[in-house]
């Protein structure tokens, strides 16, 4: 019993390791996405319901448009940091030294920027508790 007690403390998450992984915000088990980002075809699909606590993860119709924010938000901070340090590397380059690698890392980063957006989004605007089970 004390066994058992024990691993069940070692499956818990925080809600930081939840979000950076992609859980369910209720139970922190179930994945909302059913492909890994890399399958690059696949990434946008989500399960409807949590395939641990059948939570809906589209809390109500058109949530995830909020995601975009968080989206638009992780864009334009990697962006400008991106163009701080080819500012800094190359000391001021012509304008395409800029434009061509945001460009590719942008378009590169979608997969990654699409899922953590919906999982941080889920996590601090669906309001849903967290439901150890
Ligand atoms: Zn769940």
């Amino acid at each position: 019993m004390e066994e058992n007690t024990k691993l069940r403390l070692d499956v818990k998450r925080t809600k930081l390791q939840a979000m950076a992984q992609g859980l369910c915000p209720q139970c922190r088990e179930g994945k909302m996405f059913m492909y890994p980002f890399w399958q690059v075809t696949k990434f946008d699909q989500m399960h409807a319901h949590c395939p641990v606590c059948n939570l809906r993860f589209e809390v109500e119709p058109g949530f995830w448009y909020g995601a975009m924010f968080i989206s638009y938000a992780i864009n334009v901070m990697f962006l400008a940091f991106l163009g701080v340090a080819i500012y800094i590397i190359f000391n001021d380059p012509p304008i395409l030294y800029y434009i061509i690698p945001i460009t590719v890392f942008s378009l590169a980063a979608v997969p990654f920027n699409f899922r953590i957006s919906r999982s941080i989004f889920i996590h601090l605007f669906g309001f849903i508790k967290y439901k150890p089970r």
